[in-house]
C-alpha cells in the first residue's frame, strides 16, 4: 500500500465517517469501518486504504476538517488561486452535512459556513488597502443540464415535484470558455455580496430551492451536483512613488486578482437500480452518473504524474461538471475531495466503492 505524499499530489483526499444514524441503529446495524489509530488509514473487511486525512465520528472533527481541507484553499483565493472542494459519497453518507449546505444541523459547522466566516474575517483585516468585490452563484447540474438555484423566480415557480422549474423564455445556462481559459456560466444569477449575512442568505435561498420537492431517496437532489461558487476580485492600489520612478507624479499602479472557489455537493455515488416501464429490473450499474464518471477520470489523469508530464489528455469535456470545474481542477488550482461514508454494515458495498473511487483520486 502506498502512503500519502500530500505535497506533490494535485488532489488531496480526506475521508469523513459519520456515526451510525437513527435508522441504522433501529435496524441493529453494526459498525464495519475501522480507523487505524494515529494514521489516516481506513479498514473495511480485508481492504485497507490510506488517505491524506481521515475524520471519524468521535471528537469534534469539524474544525480540524476545515483547517486541514478548506482553510489553505481560502488563503489561496487571496493569492489568486482557484480551488474546488468536492463532497463525494452515496446518498445518506453525509455529503450535505459535511458541506453544511443543508437546512439542518450542520449549518454552522459544515465546510461552507466556515469558509464564509473565514473569508469575511480576512477581508475585514485587508479592506483598508484592498478593494474587494465578491460574487456568488449557486447552480445544480441535473441530467447534464445546468439549473440556477438563485433564480429569484424559482421558489414561486417550482410546481413540478423534484424539478426546478424553467422560467419560460429564459435561455438555458451555458458553460463557456474565454480565450485565456477562464470558464464562465452564461445566464446564471451572480449575486454581488458585501457581507457574511448576504452571502449566507444566498446559500440558504439555493439550499431551499434544492430541497423543495425532495420526497424520497431517489429525489433529484441525490442525483444532481450542487455547486456553490464564491468569486473574489481584488483591486490593490500600489503607490509607484519610489527613487527609481523619479518624483511622485500622483500615479498609482493597480494590481488586479480574481479567483474562485467551488464548493460542490456531488450527486449520490450509488449506482441507480433502474426499473423499466414493464417493471423489469435492469442490472445494477446500468446507470452511472456521467459527471461522477468523468470527474473520476479527470482527477485520476491529473494525479498521474507520468501522464501529466507527457501532456496527456485530461477529459474535462466529457461532462458538464468537469467542464464547469475545468479551470479550478488541476494546473495551479487546489482540489480537495472529501469522501463521505456510512459505517453501517448494510452500506459496506457502497462504502467500499467510495473508498476505491477516492483512492483512485490520489
Ligand atoms: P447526503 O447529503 O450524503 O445524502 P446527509 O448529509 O443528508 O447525506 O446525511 C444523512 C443523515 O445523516 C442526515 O440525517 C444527517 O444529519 C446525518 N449525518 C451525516 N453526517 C453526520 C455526522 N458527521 N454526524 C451526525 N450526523 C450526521
Ligand atoms: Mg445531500
Amino acid at each position: 500500500m502506498e502512503s500519502a505524499s500530500p505535497d506533490d499530489c494535485s488532489v488531496k483526499v480526506a475521508v469523513h465517517i459519520r456515526p451510525l444514524i437513527g435508522d441504522e441503529r433501529i435496524q441493529g446495524c453494526k459498525d464495519c469501518v475501522t480507523v487505524v489509530s494515529g494514521k489516516p488509514q481506513v479498514q473495511i473487511g480485508s481492504h485497507s486504504f490510506t488517505f491524506d486525512h481521515v475524520y471519524g465520528s468521535s471528537g469534534s472533527p469539524s474544525t480540524a476538517m476545515y483547517e486541514d481541507c478548506a482553510a489553505p484553499l481560502v488563503d489561496g483565493l487571496f493569492q489568486g488561486y482557484n480551488a474546488t472542494v468536492l463532497a463525494y459519497g452515496q446518498t445518506g453518507s453525509g455529503k450535505t452535512y459535511t458541506m453544511g449546505t443543508g437546512c439542518g444541523d450542520s449549518s454552522q459547522t459544515g465546510i461552507v459556513p466556515q469558509v464564509m466566516n473565514s473569508l469575511f474575517s480576512k477581508i475585514e483585516t485587508l479592506k483598508e488597502h484592498i478593494e474587494f468585490q465578491i460574487h456568488v452563484s449557486f447552480i445544480e447540474i441535473h441530467k447534464e443540464e445546468v439549473q440556477d438555484l438563485l433564480d429569484p423566480s424559482i421558489i414561486n415557480n417550482k410546481s413540478e415535484v423534484g424539478k426546478v422549474a424553467h422560467v419560460p423564455g429564459k435561455p438555458p445556462i451555458q458553460i463557456r470558455e474565454t480565450s485565456n481559459g477562464v470558464i464562465t456560466l452564461a445566464g446564471s444569477t451572480e449575486v454581488s455580496v458585501t457581507t457574511l449575512k448576504e452571502m449566507a442568505a444566498c446559500l440558504d435561498q439555493g439550499s431551499v430551492s434544492r430541497a423543495t420537492g425532495s420526497t424520497n431517496m431517489n429525489n433529484q437532489s441525490s442525483r444532481s451536483h450542487a455547486i456553490f461558487t464564491i468569486t473574489v476580485e481584488q483591486m490593490r492600489k500600489i503607490n509607484t512613488e519610489s527613487p527609481e520612478n523619479g518624483p511622485y507624479n500622483g500615479s498609482l499602479k493597480e494590481e488586479y486578482l480574481c479567483a474562485k472557489l467551488h464548493l460542490v455537493d456531488l450527486a449520490g455515488s450509488e449506482r441507480a437500480k433502474r426499473t423499466g416501464s414493464d417493471g423489469m429490473r435492469f442490472k445494477e450499474g446500468v446507470h452511472i452518473n456521467k459527471g461522477l464518471l468523468a470527474l473520476g477520470n479527470v482527477i485520476s489523469a491529473l494525479g498521474d504524474e507520468k501522464k501529466r508530464k507527457d501532456g496527456a489528455h485530461v477529459p474535462y469535456r466529457d461532462s458538464k461538471l468537469t467542464r464547469l470545474l475545468q479551470d479550478s481542477l488541476g494546473g495551479n488550482s487546489r482540489t480537495v475531495m472529501i469522501a463521505c461514508i456510512s459505517p453501517a454494515d448494510i452500506n459496506a458495498e457502497e462504502t467500499l466503492n467510495t473508498l476505491k473511487y477516492a483512492n483512485r483520486a490520489r
